[in-house]
């Protein structure tokens, strides 16, 4: 059976083998009206459903289990057709929620300092799979403005292409979703191949996972950047054709002693040169058996002062709900507390 959360516009009305309005209709029901039933679309005459429903089915995950911090942060972990468990968190703002959504289950990355990677990787998710963790919420929260959805959950998405670049196709749909690009990042440890057809295929911010400015260190905390090496993937986005008012974000994980010396943003500041760019800064958040800490407070004051007063802009990604695993590179499907 066809999900026909995994079909875009054209697909679906290809599928139907009907007018295109036909098509507009359904994406309409899945996408507006969000429901969650084919028997449901009434605008459609009666032998089109049965026909449309002998193929296909609309499939959202179950919800494994549904976490609320201490702030308010919300983490869902939902049980996909074949048992696995994805995570995903919704992140409160101050006057809108912003979704973070997974593109795989596990990841093949194996950084050293994300409580992913102790998974491995189990496979890519459908782009209905990845949708799905935007409506589940929309559908469960009418009231809430949603506004920002971020691709920084589970997994690297550039090794999901075409799927996540079908997820974004679908969301910024008009007859559909009609979900801003500008509303929607997606986040990458550098896989450089990939860089060069994004902006292209998706229109869709983009934030890189730097943590290290030295080429050793970086391969150190990150084995992708063996592959593709921190030289090449700085120019990959001096290279990336942003229109004049975009700019990459740079996320970069500080971990205590490790890559929050002065010495580590003077190393930052220089690789920097020449790249379009906002940088946050994400202090490590430890999970059970990490081999890092966190960084020292001052450590990290002095290390945004430093890259501020060479007029970077630059922000300290306030830890989210800690207290119940949602934070960065905290999420593990369940795996680390007995679940999935
Ligand atoms: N694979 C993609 C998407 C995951 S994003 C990527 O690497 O960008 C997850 C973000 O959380 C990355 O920026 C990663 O560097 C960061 N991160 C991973 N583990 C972390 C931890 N324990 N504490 C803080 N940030 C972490």
């Amino acid at each position: 059976m066809i999900n026909l959360l995994d079909l875009d516009r054209e697909a679906i009305t290809t599928l139907i083998a009907d007018k295109p309005y036909r098509g507009n209709q359904v994406f309409q029901w899945l996408y507006q009206k969000r429901i969650d039933d084919i028997a449901r679309m009434s605008n459609l005459p009666k032998e089109l459903r049965e026909r449309i429903a002998s193929q296909a089915v609309i499939a959202y995950p179950s919800v494994a289990r549904h976490q609320v911090a201490s702030d308010t942060t919300e983490k869902f972990a939902y049980r996909l057709a074949d048992g696995q468990i994805i995570e995903s968190v919704l992140i409160p703002e101050e006057d809108h929620w912003t979704i973070c959504i997974s593109s795989q289950v596990g990841c093949a990355m194996g950084c050293r300092f994300c409580c992913t990677a102790q998974l491995g990787f189990r496979r890519n998710l459908t782009p209905g799979e990845i949708l799905a963790q935007v409506f589940m919420p929309m559908r469960r929260y009418p009231e809430r403005l949603f506004r920002n959805i971020v691709v920084m959950g589970m997994g690297e998405p550039l090794l999901n292409y075409a799927n996540v670049v079908q997820a974004v196709r679908i969301l910024s749909d008009e007859q559909g979703p009609d979900i801003s690009t500008r509303r929607i990042t997606i986040s990458t440890c550098g896989i450089i191949p990939r860089l060069g057809s994004l902006w292209g295929d998706t229109r869709a911010g983009l934030a890189v996972s730097l943590n290290a400015a030295m080429d050793a260190k970086r391969t150190a905390l990150m084995p992708i950047n063996a592959k593709y090496p921190l030289p090449q993937l700085i120019q990959a986005l001096r290279d990336y054709p942003l229109p004049p008012r975009r700019r990459i974000t740079i996320e970069y994980v500080l971990l205590g002693g490790v890559n929050d010396g002065p010495a580590d943003a003077k190393a930052l500041v220089k690789i920097l040169h020449g790249v379009r760019c906002k940088v946050n800064l994400i202090p490590f958040n430890p999970w059970p058996g990490a081999p890092f800490t966190a960084p020292e407070p001052e450590a990290v004051l002095a290390f945004q002062a430093y890259l501020k007063a060479r007029d970077f802009s630059v922000l300290i990604r306030r830890e989210r709900g800690r207290d119940i695993q949602a934070a960065c590179g905290q999420l593990a499907g369940g795996a680390s507390d007995g679940m999935g």
